[in-house]
């Protein structure tokens, strides 16, 4: 067993048992939401740039700073805390969390941590969820009576729906390079807009050559403009076809003569 800070790495599986309350007139209320780093999936920004009525650009713009994993290149959105001295995040009040039924999922597993690793599989490499604890002085939740199981405290959270919906996207994260290849800054562009700005990525679909570049069947055009859950689903084919990693899209026979370096 190793332990970075709050962090006890142990892995657990999602039958492991814990205590924990978490409540309003609990003394450490908020505590957490400080000095920490949230790392957004693509399905956190959906849920809440429409809860605050914003487009994807603008909630990016005002809420995110897209960070460059440097190692494998790829882009991800961090949530921008406050540059007060204690980092506090953008959307505590006074009550709480002011957008707590859109929080993002890793606030919804809090204290509970979750990680991804890669496995062989039967049919190539695979990638398997594990479960670890977060316990910072600070929260005290953990001397509460209240029994969960892993599986009980994510079916309380609500953060299944968000990891079905993530795992796919999630899964493109572990994903090596070509040997050699780190993404070029298009690369990133495209893989950030596709993950990220949605909208702008519909944009993209439905207002420049896109369509004359690839082929997609108009069952997924009507998907993709109506189902913001399907356009995340359609980014992640988009950015393996970028990255060289999949043939996940068909391209058209004169695509040549539509192709330009965006
Ligand atoms: S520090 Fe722990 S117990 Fe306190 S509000 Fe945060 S999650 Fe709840
Ligand atoms: S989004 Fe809500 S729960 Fe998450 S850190 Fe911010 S205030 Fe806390």
């Amino acid at each position: 067993m190793s332990k970075m800070g709050a962090v006890d790495i142990t892995k657990v599986s999602i039958d492991a048992k814990f205590y924990f309350k978490c409540h309003k007139g609990i003394q450490c209320f908020t505590k957490c939401c400080s000095n920490i780093d949230i790392l957004l999936t693509p399905y956190d920004v959906v849920r809440l740039k429409n809860r605050l009525g914003l487009t994807s650009d603008v909630f990016l713009e005002a809420y995110t700073d897209m960070n460059i994993d440097p190692v494998n290149s790829h882009p991800h959105a961090m949530l921008r805390m406050g540059d007060d001295k204690d980092r506090k995040c953008p959307f505590l009040s006074d009550e709480g969390c002011a957008v707590y039924t859109d929080r993002p999922a890793n606030c919804r597993y809090y204290p509970v941590g979750q990680g991804t690793m890669k496995k062989d599989g039967k049919d190539g490499p695979e990638t398997e969820e594990f479960y670890f604890f977060v316990r910072e002085k600070h929260c005290i939740g953990y001397n509460e009576n209240k029994q969960w199981t892993i599986k009980s405290w994510r079916e309380d959270q609500g953060v299944d729906e968000y990891d079905k919906i993530n795992s796919t996207w999630k899964q493109l994260q572990l994903r090596k390079n070509l040997p050699g290849k780190t993404l070029d800054e298009n690369k990133q562009f495209q893989y950030s807009m596709a993950s990220y700005d949605l909208d702008r990525f519909k944009r993209y679909i439905f207002e420049s050559d896109f369509l004359n570049v690839f082929d997609v069947d108009e069952e997924t055009q009507k998907k993709i403009k109506e189902d913001e859950i399907e356009l995340i689903q359609f980014g992640v084919k988009y950015i393996k076809f970028i990255m060289m990693l999949e043939d996940s899209m068909k391209l058209k026979k004169d695509a040549d003569k539509y192709k330009k370096k965006r």
